[in-house]
């Protein structure tokens, strides 16, 4: 289709917005094009794509689709998550001030901390959980607003509708890092976030076979400015990645349900485990933020994190008890995955204002059968 689907459902878009059948063959699939370049009639008469890291036609699918999903009008695709936010940051200058959740991504912590601080951008990390807090860090040179909502690994949601309304009067962007929720189960720019952010590799891609990274934006300018950077910078997905993205979008909808089906029964049997000190799943009425979760998400996902009661040592054992839940980094992929995250994906955060507790246990739940999830979650907690 050739609008991005306006009329049309979520599960129909995903299947639909930049996927026409291609017009010289018929293809259904949009073809990989595997090209660096494309010729022109004259100078500079061409058909749209001129060299393939300014545009791609596979890209051009994955990012209509991905802007059609988030309510946007506009996508751009990266080569992997954190090539999407060195993008984003790579809008400021030297001098401007970044406020930042205090519980993120471990890698975005450190792209931050480690990178960007040499070039200048100065940076604050708060409890965006608090909304007041976020207010009360803001200086005269606050640029950007930096949520993960929910929050990587302690699954904290922040106001976004109540942040942006702080951030837009002061001229401040907010980016809404959607990673774990993904487009199906909360549209941050329907609550008037200015720039969605992805690691594509998780939800969207699905299926643990690819890296790689997206933003969407609705505003035309803000579009203008990321692509040229994306162009710039050059850090652009390839078109078998793009392919592979786009070939697990269409199945978004059906996995995110199955997913959270299978977190829901996950989390209510760890509840009541007497083993159990600690559940966090948003889906909970015993979340702390179930209310906020409820109006501001369409549903809660298929991340789950718990302390033991045997604390760090019953954490390691658990790990390693599960057969289907495997021992790994990474989320959102069709298989069930264990970890944990302060020695694994957050092992960079040690020792900062962002550590995690040592015993915290992360669980991405996958699409296999219920009852088999469940068993084995039952037999590792002994
Ligand atoms: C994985 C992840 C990233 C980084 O994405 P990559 O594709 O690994 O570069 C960023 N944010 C969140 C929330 C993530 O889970």
């Amino acid at each position: 289709m050739k609008n991005n689907g306006t009329q049309y459902g979520f599960a129909t878009r995903a299947i639909h917005v930049g996927q026409d059948p291609e017009p010289a063959t018929g293809a259904v699939v949009v073809p990989i094009y595997q090209t660096s370049t494309f010729a022109q009639d004259d100078i500079g008469v061409h058909k749209g794509y001129e060299y393939a890291r300014t545009d791609n036609p596979t890209r051009t699918a994955l990012e209509e689709a991905l802007a059609a999903l988030d309510n946007g009008h506009y996508a751009v695709t990266f080569a992997s998550g954190l090539a999407a936010e060195t993008t984003v940051l790579l809008m400021l200058s030297a001098g401007d001030h970044i406020i930042c959740g205090d519980d993120v991504y471990g890698g975005t912590y450190r792209l931050f901390d480690k990178v960007f601080t040499r070039h200048g951008l100065t940076f604050d990390y708060v409890n965006t959980s608090n909304s007041d807090q976020v207010a009360a860090a803001i200086r005269p040179e606050t640029k950007l607003i930096w949520l993960e909502s929910p929050t990587n690994p302690l699954l904290k949601l922040a106001d976004i509708a109540t942040i942006t309304q702080i951030a837009k009067p002061r001229g401040i962007r907010v980016v809404v890092d959607n990673t774990f929720a993904s487009p199906y189960f909360q549209r941050p720019l329907d609550l008037g976030a200015d720039i969605v952010l992805y690691s594509t590799t998780k939800y969207i891609g699905g299926h643990s076979d690819v890296v790689g990274g997206a933003v969407v934006v609705a505003d035309e300018g803000l579009y203008t400015q990321l692509k040229f950077l994306q162009n710039a910078a050059g850090a652009v997905p390839g078109a078998f990645d793009s392919w592979l993205v786009l070939r697990g979008l269409k199945t978004l909808a059906v996995r995110m349900r199955a997913h959270e089906a299978n977190a829901l029964a996950i989390a209510r049997l760890l509840e009541e485990h007497p083993l159990v000190e600690q559940v966090i799943y948003p889906g909970l009425p015993s979340h702390a933020q179930y209310e906020l979760a409820q109006r501001q998400m369409h549903g809660f996902g298929g991340m789950i994190s718990l302390v033991l009661q045997g604390g760090e040592t019953a954490g390691r054992k658990m790990v390693t008890r599960t057969k289907l839940f495997t021992l790994a980094e990474s989320l959102g992929g069709v298989e069930s995955l264990i970890e944990l995250p302060a020695a694994m994906t957050h092992a960079s955060v040690a020792g900062s204002t962002l550590e995690v507790p040592a015993g915290l246990v992360r669980l991405s739940v996958g699409i296999e059968e219920e009852e088999d999830l469940v068993a084995d979650i039952e037999q590792a907690l002994v």
